[in-house]
């Protein structure tokens, strides 16, 4: 099922959780809402779903209005972050649910509901529990049978609001695993909103980058963190460094830097330049930066320099590959630093 966006806004009290924008989502796409808390995340997915009415604008289901249609009438399939099971209902029961209560006409027969219900317990590997009770469940386990119970419908979409966010990071991962593999399996289209930026680059086809209520970037995992649109991306997606300067005369000049770096489209005047920690490598002095080692960090397979610039407030963090460097450079060290790859955006310093 394709979903268009069209113009969609939404205040609360005056205050605009939601800019009007505009997204379109083609049929059976793996897409990640990501963004800080309050960027309006949530707010789009429930306008999404229909659990929220829109103040302006459509939300259209395969070319269809379904502006004004509630969450069932849309037929989507909701997951929530806290799982929002029945508790006095079995497993089986709570994914049976939805199939249970359509009006008699619509209702499947009872073997073909447990037809499917079995179908879904194999495929989100909980055969086995079918007759437990929410309560008899880990954290992970009932966020599968939310999932299953949100299939069970033969929904038009699944929308999917931090679905892990209340799990540890282990089983979060492995969750996160098996939802793209269930994905793949059924293709249904997806929306899923997250604040973890490794979970929307590791499991979906397209990342819609938000902040304030607006789409800052909206991409490919791949496109969205190698070619940040906006500082603001580049900041938020994985670990990043700035170093403060400005642009004049078509070219980028800062405190600690040797060369001033040509730039093409940025415009004059307070810039910053940002780098991430893998894109910086030790080097002869006299070229690149001039560093001064601060500390250094030795974590499993790789060393981290936190080195401080003359000039720059910030320090800097460089990964050196940990195999292989015989000796990183001490602490108090002088360094060069080559810059491979970076981004530079006018701003005034954060
Ligand atoms: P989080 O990751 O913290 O859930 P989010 O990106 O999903 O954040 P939203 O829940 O969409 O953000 O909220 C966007 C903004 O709208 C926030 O500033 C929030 O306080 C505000 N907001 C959301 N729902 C309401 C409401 N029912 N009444 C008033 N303000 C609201």
């Amino acid at each position: 099922m394709e979903i268009l966006i069209e113009g969609v806004s939404k205040q609360f009290e005056g205050f605009a959780a939601l800019k009007p924008l505009d997204l379109a989502i083609p049929s059976g796409q793996l897409v990640a809402l990501l963004g800080p808390s309050g960027s309006g995340k949530t707010t789009l997915l429930r306008l999404i779903a229909g659990l929220l009415p829109v103040d302006a604008g459509q939300v259209l289901f395969g070319g269809r209005d379904a502006t004004r249609l509630s969450l069932r009438q849309r037929k989507v399939g909701f997951v929530f972050q806290h799982y929002a099971l029945f508790p006095h209902m079995s497993v089986f029961e709570n994914i049976a649910f939805g199939l249970r209560v359509r009006p008699r006409a619509q209702r499947p027969k009872e073997a073909e509901i447990t037809a499917k219900v079995d179908r879904l317990l194999s495929l989100v590997q909980l055969a086995a529990l079918r007759d437990r009770l929410p309560a008899q469940l880990s954290g992970g386990q009932r966020q599968r049978v939310a999932l299953a119970r949100a299939m069970a419908i033969d929904p038009t979409v699944l929308l999917l609001d931090e679905p892990f966010g209340a799990l540890d990071a282990k089983v979060r991962f492995e969750l996160r695993q098996w939802l793209r593999t269930i994905h793949d399996e059924t293709g249904f289209t997806t929306i899923f909103v997250t604040h973890d930026q490794e979970e929307a680059l590791d499991l979906a086809d397209r990342v819609v980058v938000m902040n304030e209520g607006r789409i800052e970037q909206d991409g490919s995992p791949d496109s969205v963190y190698s070619t940040p649109a906006s500082a603001f991306v580049f900041d938020f997606l994985g670990r990043s460094n700035q170093i403060f300067g400005e642009v004049s005369d078509g070219v980028f000049r800062a405190p600690g830097l040797a060369n001033a770096i040509a730039v093409n489209d940025c415009r004059a005047g307070p810039a910053s330049l940002f780098t991430r920690p893998h894109d910086i490598a030790l080097a002869s002095m006299g070229s690149g930066l001039r560093a001064k080692v601060a500390a250094v960090h030795r974590l499993a397979g790789r060393v981290s320099l936190d080195v401080t610039i003359e000039g720059q407030d910030r320090s800097l963090l460089v990964d050196v590959p940990g195999h292989g460097v015989a000796r990183p450079p001490a602490r108090g060290e002088q360094v060069g630093l080559e810059l491979r790859q970076y981004r530079i955006f006018a701003m005034p310093p954060l």
